[in-house]
């Protein structure tokens, strides 16, 4: 018996609004997309969060036993600025900026992005995508769409048709919005004078002679639009129908609209059945933003280099702090709240190391199944990691208390607490004990040392200067200098 098969989760569809129970569409099996960066410049904290939460999800899914399949794309080519159907590509504007090929500035950016996942202890995707590996795919659908009535050609672009669409469809299903009050919104914009309706949008963009990254189509030579390659890859691995389509909350409108309609268009059926949507992350109650200076990069976190913190904090307590707001609430970034989640983290993982030396009795002062219990129901109710994080928390009042003898376990109640609490802390919350993580490298490194050094005493006992003096300067090369004095031989590092 899977996990999956006794636990029961509910998770808030943006589509209907509520809290519903999920069901996968083939038991036993998931398949969840999540909108991937547009891989231009350093990635956005804020992108990080969205990333973290699905990536939580992700980590509960596979550990209820369920067979993930979690696509995540690469916005490689297509993605205009102000998100838009006219102005610059962002990467093709990046790499004319910094005189490099658009591909480069894909490469870096991607490295970028991988490095700071990692560096958050994330899981890959099963499958990560870019959108210039499926231009094909993209094409194709083009055809369709056209072919089913729902786009128009117009001086080598295409256009979807939202009018025509919202005929006999529903266009605002996601986002809730009426197509009558965007008429009334939307305000001419210079450069549309090819669609129809300023609320259609490109599917597929004529290149101008400028244009770097375009490729041959039945239209023009040219390349796809936004809102299309996630339709395209989506439905390429999952399937025309699938389980769940995440992304930042900013996503939802126009681009995940844009993804439902063409999905119905091309298909004739909606495409996902559970949309999630991440929240905003905030810095001291304002919008991050790099042109008013409220603003940190993923790494200073890590270094400490940056005026809005005091310190540096290590990834763990990062990743602990972000997880303690729920998914789809604000999160507000500051100085005063990451110390607290450090406080809060070392907390935790003493608890967690303090697990191994509990003396156990014959019986137990707290019903650690229920507690148990009430884990799983935190994860259960849309995921709730600071409901979740308030348990353990819990559980390390009881680990306190039974070394203070004012509390007892059970041997068996004992591992039961043990692995629960490795499951949550390090399987589904991803935390790494960094701390001691360094310590013990550390004291590997000063053991390896303290070897050299008794080393090179015997040979210089030996008279063997030649060795003597190689193990210093080599170590010396390494940045690790010997220091004599009449005390012995300690050293430094630097
Ligand atoms: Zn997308």
């Amino acid at each position: 018996m899977k996990l999956f098969q006794e636990q029961e989760i509910k998770i808030y569809n943006s589509l209907s609004g509520k809290k519903e129970t999920f069901t996968p569409i083939t038991e036993g099996y998931v398949g969840m997309y999540v909108c991937g960066p547009t891989v231009y410049s350093n990635v956005h904290l804020g992108n990080v969060r969205t990333f973290m939460s699905f990536d939580t999800i992700f980590r509960y899914l596979k550990h209820l036993g369920y067979k993930v399949r979690y696509v995540r794309n690469i916005t490689d080519a297509g993605h205009l600025e102000n998100d838009a159907d006219v102005g610059e590509d962002r990467i093709a504007k990046k790499a004319r900026i910094e005189e490099i090929e658009p591909m480069e500035v894909v490469q870096r950016y991607t490295v970028d992005f991988h490095n700071i996942l990692n560096t958050f202890n994330f899981l890959p995707p099963s499958i990560e995508p870019t959108a210039t590996g499926h231009i094909i795919e993209q094409i194709e659908l083009i055809k369709s769409i056209i072919k089913n009535g729902f786009a128009y050609e117009v001086n080598g672009s295409v256009y979807f048709d939202v009018h025509k669409f919202d005929e006999t469809n529903n266009y605002g299903v996601l986002s809730k919005r009426k197509l009558d009050d965007l008429i009334h919104n939307t305000r001419g914009l210079e450069g549309q004078s090819d669609k129809k309706n300023p609320q259609d949008f490109a599917l597929w963009k004529k290149a101008e002679p400028q244009h770097i990254m375009r490729w041959p189509s039945p239209w023009s030579d040219g390349f796809p639009g936004w809102h299309l390659e996630c339709t395209a890859m989506s439905t390429k691995y999952l399937g025309d129908h699938f389980d769940i389509h995440g992304g930042g909350m900013d996503l939802k409108f126009p681009h995940h609209e844009c993804e439902i309609a063409q999905n119905k268009a091309a298909k004739g059926q909606a495409p996902v059945n559970f949309w999630m949507h991440a929240n905003m992350l905030i810095m001291n109650g304002k919008k991050m933003a790099k042109s008013t200076g409220n603003f940190i990069l993923p790494t200073e976190i890590f270094t400490g280099n940056n005026p809005h913190i005091t310190k540096s904090f290590t990834p763990s307590v990062a990743r602990f702090f972000m997880l303690q707001a729920h998914y789809r609430s604000i999160l507000d970034f500051t100085n005063n709240g990451l110390l607290a989640s450090e406080k809060g983290f070392n907390r935790l993982m003493d608890a967690v190391k303090g697990i191994d030396t509990l003396q156990t009795t014959n019986s137990t002062s707290f019903n650690v199944l229920d507690w148990k219990k009430k884990c799983y129901d935190a994860m259960n109710d849309d995921f709730n990691t600071p409901i979740l994080i308030a348990n353990l928390f819990e559980a390390a009042k009881h680990v306190n208390q039974i070394k203070e003898g004012k509390a007892t376990i059970s041997a068996k109640d004992l591992e039961l607490l043990k692995s629960t609490m490795h499951t949550f802390v390090f399987d589904v919350l991803a935390l790494k004990d960094q701390a001691s993580e360094i310590d013990s490298k550390s004291n590997k490194l000063s053991g390896t040392v303290e070897l050299l050094i008794k080393l090179r005493q015997e040979a210089r006992a030996n008279k063997n200067f030649n060795l003597s003096d190689k193990i210093r300067d080599e170590l010396l090369e390494m940045g690790i200098q010997l220091n004599d004095s009449k005390e012995g031989t300690s050293f430094s590092t630097n």
